[in-house]
């Protein structure tokens, strides 16, 4: 069946969602999704400290984790989905996740989709390492084997490649604009299975892999969630510059830490109710939004992983053709409109 957060239809369930995770490299490893292998340096960018003066840093690009994600999503959704291909870079823009994750039609042969440029609902902020780039990047030298005399070919024949070093942390950041528990799911899927499955990582004799790190023994994860996208507790973020772990360590752990909520969101005139999981501010009775953090943003990213499974079993058996269907009726729609204003 056709659900998707993208037009108003399904208002009543759509929210905003933050979500604040810290990946740390648990190998050597460059990022990408398998296929750009062979780049041989690793992103690094400039920032500015309070001096005026800049820090080198490693960059995890948030295009980069969504190209990732966008995989993963299709992965699972091809074992529902039947009504025709849809893969990177020829998009469909006809699909749940093409819907989710936007596509630009004008680079897109199909007459179908080619006037229309959808933005995506999952917005990737680019990272950076929280160590500075002399610490967290290193640089391989091997031997490229001259296949002809089975030899090395000496100095010209070594191969020189940038890898980012074990124990580098990415703090990452992803906003969900309008999104249904589904599409949350869709995100929740790729972030948790990507990061279990070492799957950020380029495919290299580099072997790498990401997990969560933990701050005061809970996983450094924090997910804000509120319908009408209200969300007056701060994100758990440091500045670029901050190179210092624990600096970071404790942001996480003030940011699920009820009693520092709860002061704040008293000065803005918020009342917050806490319950097992997480703790949620209210205004004038009605709930605005929720905080869970650590162990309890994990289960309620799990839970909505359970939900995307759940909306892709309805594409089975004809849902495949109806969303496709909806998705017509909604560009439809879009045009109509934008031809009414022109
Ligand atoms: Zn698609």
């Amino acid at each position: 069946m056709f659900k998707s957060g993208i037009g108003r239809e399904f208002e009543q369930e759509a929210k905003t969602v933050i979500v604040s995770a810290v990946l740390e490299t648990t190998g050597q490893l460059r990022f990408g999704d398998g296929t750009d292998i062979n780049i041989t340096v690793t992103e690094k960018d400039v920032v500015a400290d309070p001096e005026g003066k800049g820090v080198e840093k490693a960059v995890f690009a948030g295009t980069k984790r969504r190209g990732v994600d966008r995989r993963t999503m299709h992965e699972l959704r091809n074992k529902y989905w039947e009504a025709g291909e849809c893969f990177i870079p020829t998009l469909c823009g006809r699909c749940p996740t093409c819907m989710l994750l936007g596509f630009t039609g004008t680079t897109q042969k199909n007459p179908l989709i080619r006037d229309i440029n959808c933005k995506s609902r999952i917005l990737y902020a680019t990272s950076y390492s929280v160590q500075r780039a002399g610490d967290a990047v290193t640089t391989h030298s091997r031997n490229q084997v001259n296949e002809l005399t089975q030899t090395t070919a000496g100095s010209a024949g070594i191969h020189t490649e940038e890898v980012i070093v074990a124990g580098t942390d990415f703090p990452t950041y992803t906003t969900l604009h309008h999104v249904l528990d589904w599409e949350v799911g869709a995100f929740a899927h790729a972030l948790l299975e990507n990061v279990n499955q070492g799957r950020y990582t380029a495919a290299s004799r580099a072997q790498g892999g990401m997990k969560f790190p933990e701050a005061g023994g809970k996983p450094m994860l924090v997910v804000d969630v509120s319908g009408p996208g209200i969300f007056p507790l701060p994100i758990p973020k440091t500045s670029a510059h901050e190179h210092r772990f624990k600096e970071v360590q404790s942001k996480f752990e003030e940011g699920g830490n009820v009693e520092e909520s709860r002061a704040r969101l008293e000065q803005f005139g918020f009342s917050v109710e806490e319950t097992d999981e997480a703790h949620a501010w209210k205004r004038n009775g009605d709930e605005v939004g929720r905080r869970y953090s650590g162990e309890a943003a994990l289960s309620y990213l799990r839970d909505r992983q359970g939900d995307f499974v759940d909306f892709l079993s309805t594409l089975k058996d004809g849902g495949s053709k109806e969303f496709q269907a909806g998705a017509d009726e909604y560009y439809k729609k879009i045009k109509d409109k934008k031809g009414s204003e022109e």
